[in-house]
């Protein structure tokens, strides 16, 4: 028995060495209507995960579908792409590796050193950070519990004030309303830190946050979050029960009041474009919803942060019709863009929502704009699908800088068009 096992040893190590397969992400591309249809149905019936379109209703003719693919599910994934002759390339192809390497070290830097906002940090990190910040800058920075999320965790936002003129407006900006996006809660930190750093010795941040206070929810999904960190990467949507599904989450993207649950959602709770149970069903999206309610005679510009694909987006998305400022808002996108092509050298695509990427209602901007916050914008973060959700953090700089670049656009011309800006505190 027991040289029958050493055989059997032997024999697996012997073979399955040239051939082991990881968790991989394939781009793949259908030529035909039949091609689609195969890859839809790959893509929903065996175990994988779509990275994108976030739907496979999205998957079309031509398009680029980045298509998670577990290790067991390799072969078979393969085998159906080779015998419909759909063409693939593999895109990452060990994904094991590059998920170790984002959660390394997680927490040895000082809060206070520039490498810290280089690097993703867990939930509860976060909230260590968030405390932190607060406490060492306690006449600049508030933390505002604004609700729970699903599984209670508190929704903390920070508000930085960092000048004390009265009927100031101010700006507002979540990151991580989806899960596995990571650059979204590292922008937000980054966000925080590189404002309270560079505040009287960056002409633009001042001006910004001398005509401006700032909201920064950084996590907007922490169960989602927590979840990505201890159990499932690819997670996207929360993670609330259904009634009468074995599915779990909402995607809190969906979950708006505008144009709710129409085409480009799902009724469907195993889906990862659900829409819940009806508008606001979740405790994540009430409580964002509720406070910018209560905020929107400030609050002027809205910001959501997303990844990937590098887009500065705004409404509508729930609808093709334009928006009444869309020359507006496509000339602030445009500039934004404009200056990250100049100082970075990357692309990055912008435009209304639906007629730049597809149909996607129930989105946190379009109810935004239709609040009456007439500026408010869907920052996609890097890449383009080289590394996707799983950006290394060797790239989180960059990123970081390239969206800050598109946030001073932005947020200048605003205060360019509804106020009259105060004296700045920078000089020369
Ligand atoms: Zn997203």
């Amino acid at each position: 028995m027991k040289t029958l096992l050493i055989w059997f040893v032997l024999m697996n190590l012997d073979t399955g060495h040239s051939t082991e397969t990881h968790d991989q992400v394939l781009s793949i591309t259908s030529k035909t209507q039949e091609q689609v249809d195969v890859l839809k149905n790959i893509s929903t019936q065996h175990e994988t995960v779509l990275w994108q379109p976030d739907s496979p209703q999205y998957i079309r003719e031509e398009s680029h579908v980045h298509l998670f693919v577990p290790a067991n599910s390799s072969k078979t994934v393969k085998d159906l792409l080779q015998k419909h002759s759909i063409a693939y390339v593999i895109l990452l192809d060990n994904t094991k590796e590059l998920i170790e390497m984002q959660t390394r070290n997680v927490s040895t830097d000082p809060r206070s050193s520039s490498s810290y906002y280089q690097r993703y940090h867990s939930l509860e990190e976060i909230y260590y950070w968030i405390n932190w910040t607060a406490q060492n800058n306690p006449s600049t920075v508030k933390v505002i519990l604004i609700g729970s999320s699903y599984e209670k965790r508190p929704l903390y936002a920070l508000k930085l004030t960092l000048n004390n003129r009265p009927n100031k407006t101010a700006l507002w900006i979540d990151c991580g309303i989806h899960a596995r996006e990571w650059i979204a809660p590292a922008f937000c930190l980054w966000f925080v830190q590189h404002s309270l750093s560079f505040y009287g010795r960056n002409k633009d941040i001042t001006n910004i946050l001398d005509n401006m206070d700032v909201y920064v929810l950084p996590v907007m999904n922490p169960d989602g979050y927590k979840y990505t960190w201890t159990t499932d990467r690819m997670w996207r949507k929360n993670r609330s029960i259904s009634k009468g599904s074995s599915c779990i989450g909402v995607d809190l993207n969906r979950n708006f009041d505008a144009n709710w649950c129409t085409m480009g959602a799902s009724h469907e709770p195993c889906s990862q474009i659900y829409c819940g149970a009806f508008p606001e069903s979740e405790p994540e999206s009430q409580a964002v919803a509720d406070f910018l309610r209560s905020h929107k005679d400030s609050v002027q510009l809205y910001l959501t942060i997303h990844s990937y694909s590098q887009m500065l987006l705004f409404p509508y998305s729930c609808t093709l019709d334009e928006v009444e400022n869309h020359q507006d808002l496509l000339e602030m996108a445009q500039e934004a863009a404009q200056n990250i092509k100049r100082h970075y050298g990357n692309n990055y695509k912008y435009g209304a929502g639906a007629k730049t990427i597809y149909l996607a209602p129930g989105g946190s901007d379009d109810w935004v704009y239709n609040l009456g916050i007439k500026y408010s914008f869907t920052f996609e973060l890097q890449d383009r699908g080289e590394y996707g959700f799983l950006l290394p953090p060797s790239h989180i700089s960059k990123a970081c800088k390239e969206a800050v670049t598109a946030v001073k656009a932005i947020a200048l011309k605003v205060i360019e068009k509804t106020q009259v800006p105060t004296r700045s505190l920078y000089t020369v």
